[in-house]
């Protein structure tokens, strides 16, 4: 499938839409960012209690409640966190959507798995860029952009692909090529991948390394080094030339223990796990696990996140970080809400 790219898409503007960005957290304060840098007529919707009203405030923008700035608006971007979308819908959104408005989302969580109570007389589409907030705004500013995906799920005007391409070239997501998706998948592959791989999988991995390196009596400061700080380095190779690049660059010795000795840490097992772990999001068991967590006040979360925050390696890795001056500088990665 090829990418539509920003000169594909010179034809789409968003310059008959009035846009409300409702939030103003990672996706929020980026989009709104590039959007105005755009010349999009924009608003943002807030709520006067929070801390991101003051913020927006600062940053000059135009700051209404959700309410109001949805009622003034042709196209609603909902950039709040995913389980505050189904109250803030109900309760500020939908009684004030214009007919024919746009409804956009940077995730299909509450789409997808039906959280929301959508009237028929819209365009529902979404724009998912693949990467924090900080970088769409950073890669903007650079001329550039991260990558983007986009769906219809909704087609009310027969323009919803148009206005969605239109936000998309707006936020500077062409440049880094869009690829057309559907609201399933989008949020099918984005779950699968936290979960399986970026953060779950990949976080297990170091962490079950370095306490094999650490029971085995090796220092913890080593293992540190071995099992969490290198990881970028690979990481990097990957990025910038998949796995080729990263064959070229490790040693010969490297590279025979990486392809004889890999395969037996990611075995079949754990390709079963996988499949276990995608037949979960695909039915919606996830979700209605993740939903009902949250609304009984994150008691599982919290005790997880806790144990994690109190492993070995972040008191080790705190402390080897705090001599390696090159970190104090602000890093891309910071703010990646999901
Ligand atoms: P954030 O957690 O950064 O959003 C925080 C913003 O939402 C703040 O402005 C906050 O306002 C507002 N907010 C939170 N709860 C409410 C509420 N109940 N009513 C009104 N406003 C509220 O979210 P993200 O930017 O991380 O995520 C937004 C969307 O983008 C999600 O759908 C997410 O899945 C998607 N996404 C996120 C990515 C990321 O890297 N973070 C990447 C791609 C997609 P206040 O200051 O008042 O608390
Ligand atoms: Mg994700």
């Amino acid at each position: 499938m090829t990418a539509i790219t920003d000169h594909d898409l010179e034809r789409f503007s968003l310059h008959a839409e009035r846009v409300a960005v409702v939030g103003y957290g990672s996706q929020g304060r980026a989009q709104a960012l590039n959007l105005r840098d755009s010349g999009t007529d924009l608003v943002l919707g807030l709520r006067e209690s929070g801390p991101s009203w003051e913020r927006a405030k600062d940053d000059g923008f135009e700051v209404l409640s959700v309410g109001d700035a949805v009622r003034s608006a042709s196209f609603v971007a909902m950039l709040t966190p995913d389980m505050a979308q189904p109250s803030l819908f109900e309760q500020e959104v939908r009684p004030r959507l214009k007919t024919n408005a746009c409804l956009l989302f940077a995730h299909g969580f509450s789409v997808h798995y039906k959280r929301l109570d959508l009237p028929q007389d819209l365009d529902v589409v979404l724009v998912a860029p693949k990467g924090p907030g900080d970088l769409v705004r950073k890669e903007y500013e650079r001329g550039r952009g991260v990558p983007c995906l986009y769906a219809v799920h909704q087609d009310e005007t027969g323009q919803a692909a148009r206005r969605a391409l239109g936000f998309a070239h707006a936020i500077g997501g062409a440049r880094g090529g869009l690829i057309e998706t559907t609201f399933a998948e989008e949020t099918e592959t984005d779950l699968f991948g936290e979960q399986a791989v970026l953060c779950g999988g990949v976080k297990e991995l170091v962490k079950a390394g370095f306490e094999t390196l650490v029971e085995a009596g090796y220092s913890p400061q080593i293992a540190y080094f071995e099992c969490m700080h290198e990881l970028k380095l690979i990481v990097d190779l990957f990025y910038e030339g998949g796995l080729s690049k990263m064959h070229q660059f490790v040693s010969e010795t490297a590279k025979f223990g990486a392809l004889t000795q890999g395969p037996k840490v990611v075995d079949l097992h754990t390709r079963q796990r996988m499949a276990e772990i995608l037949a979960g999001v695909q039915s919606g068991a996830f979700a209605r696990e993740w939903v009902a967590e949250h609304a009984n006040g994150l008691p599982l979360y919290s005790k997880l996140l806790d144990e994690d925050r109190d492993h070995q390696i972040e008191r080790v890795g705190r402390d080897l970080r705090s001599r390696m001056a090159w970190l104090n500088a602000p890093a891309e990665s910071q703010g990646h809400g999901r």
